[in-house]
């Protein structure tokens, strides 16, 4: 009965579609929506529908316009009602982008059905949901190249492929239509504007499209494996293993050598883990039967694993024991995420607000100094690695600093993974773990300007180098 629905509705909606308008005055009505591609019109009515019916959850805001004008929507979904999660941590961010080629339906309703899962089970109540959106944020950007989308091609309006226009490694691969600088075309500058002033801390980033069944990592630009293997490596197995058998691989081995994408942007550039979601490119004519969120169920079982363990893509450091000795600390770091950090070090912040580092294994010449290292922590005595899952146990030789009072606080300051683009965190060392076992009281000599100065450096070390 179902099925004689949909023909029916699709026959008089192939009459009407002469008439675009006709269909875009009463929106995407579900049956339609299983059974057809939004065009920048019915996209539009339905996204300001979610933001209109769920305003607790849905916060649409445009991110720029294509080059004919058209509104880039992107849909914020989270319990806006609270900043923080629950404990009164951060919340994860993630951030997903789908259309940069106009032609790639399918990709773009996976970004459609992604958001509509999350919004929609939110309003049904379902627990999956509630949990990630209370703490989550969802950044889902459906439609890049909405003018291209409407005339049914891969390019832009102005014959660009917006997924090789990005900044990095631009037209360094043989390639076609690259744009004629990088971010040339109005859709791809927005698009990384909102990533660095938006997102720029998110924790998984998928972009979306059609061709082949896979699922791409980092690089497009080289044959070898990312500095975040591991990290990949351990999604495309848990994935394999328990959810779906698209392959996973590298962009280039898996594909063909590619610059300038979003992906190798979005990783290179801004330390994301991202992946491009490819959907194979069986996209049906006029008048299927399947329903669009069937036809795409195992895609969207892979994006809500993704999204829900989002806390796991980057290093998670916590400090399991942390003894102060005669000046020095001895420091044992367990790593709950799957990404691997190999820079990280311990502050300390004193009472006085002055904030002290390691000073190495040459205290005469201490090389733990920002200016030399440019926050590289790897040299000897100035600061640790830790692997996924694993721990670490180091002693940090902190020289003359008031480290034996109890009136300070120890932080971890490391970046979330390996790649150098990614973002740093500072986390304040639980008290709880602390231990004295020196209580000689210290003459307290003065800190030097420079380390007076670190408090500031590290509070405004969060914000992005420009690239
Ligand atoms: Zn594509």
């Amino acid at each position: 009965m179902r099925r004689l629905v949909a023909a029916v509705v699709l026959a008089s909606l192939a009459v009407s579609s002469v008439s675009p308008m006709v269909v875009a005055q009463v929106g995407q009505p579900d049956i339609v929506q299983e059974h057809w591609y939004h065009s920048y019109a019915t996209l539009t009515l339905d996204v300001n529908e979610w933001a209109n019916d769920y305003p607790e959850i849905v916060d649409l805001v445009v991110a720029g316009q294509t080059e004919l004008g058209r509104d880039l929507w992107v849909l914020r979904i989270s319990d806006w009602s609270e900043e923080f999660k629950p404990d009164g941590s951060e919340k994860d961010v993630v951030y997903i982008d789908g259309g940069h080629h106009g032609n790639e339906h399918l990709g773009t309703e996976l970004a459609f059905l992604t958001a509509e899962f999350y919004i929609e089970g939110w309003g049904a109540g379902e627990q999956e949901v509630i949990d990630v959106l209370t703490t989550t944020e969802l950044h889902i950007l459906i439609m890049l190249n909405a003018d291209g989308n409407d005339i049914d091609t891969r390019w832009n309006i102005n014959q660009v492929d917006l997924n090789r226009n990005y900044d990095h490694y631009w037209n360094t691969c043989p390639t076609t239509q690259p744009g004629s600088s990088a971010f040339s075309e109005s859709e791809t500058l927005a698009n990384s504007i909102y990533m660095n002033t938006e997102v720029p801390d998110a924790d998984l980033y998928v972009t979306m499209h059609t061709g082949v069944w896979i699922m791409l990592y980092p690089w497009g630009k080289w044959p070898e494996q990312p500095s975040d293997w591991e990290l990949f490596h351990f999604i495309k197995d848990d994935v394999n293993s328990n959810i779906s058998e698209i392959p996973i691989r590298n962009a280039n081995q898996g594909l063909y050598p590619n610059c300038g994408t979003s992906r190798d942007y979005g990783y290179g550039v801004m330390g994301f883990p991202t992946f491009t979601f490819e959907t194979d490119d069986e996209q049906w004519l006029l008048g299927t039967v399947e329903a669009l969120s069937d036809r795409l169920g195992e895609e969207m079982d892979v994006m809500r694993y993704l999204i829900e363990n989002v806390w796991y893509w980057r290093a998670r450091l916590i400090v399991d024991s942390l003894v102060v000795e005669n000046g020095e600390v001895r420091i044992s770091v367990s790593n709950l995420g799957r990404a691997t950090t190999s820079n990280a070090t311990l502050t300390y912040v004193s009472e006085e607000g002055e904030t002290w580092l390691p000073i190495g294994f040459d205290p005469e010449d201490s090389p733990c100094d920002s200016a030399e290292l440019g926050f590289n922590y790897s040299a000897p005595g100035c600061g640790f690695g830790v692997n996924a899952t694993n721990s670490t146990e180091i002693t940090l030789d902190f020289g003359k600093a008031p480290i034996s009072s109890t009136e300070g606080q120890f932080f971890l300051f490391y970046q979330k993974r390996v790649i150098d683009a990614s973002t740093w965190v500072t986390e304040p060392v639980n008290d709880s773990v602390v231990e004295f076992d020196d209580r000689v009281e210290r003459a307290l000599s003065s800190p030097s300007v420079f380390l007076s100065m670190m408090c500031v450096l590290l509070a405004s070390f969060g914000k992005r180098k420009e690239d």
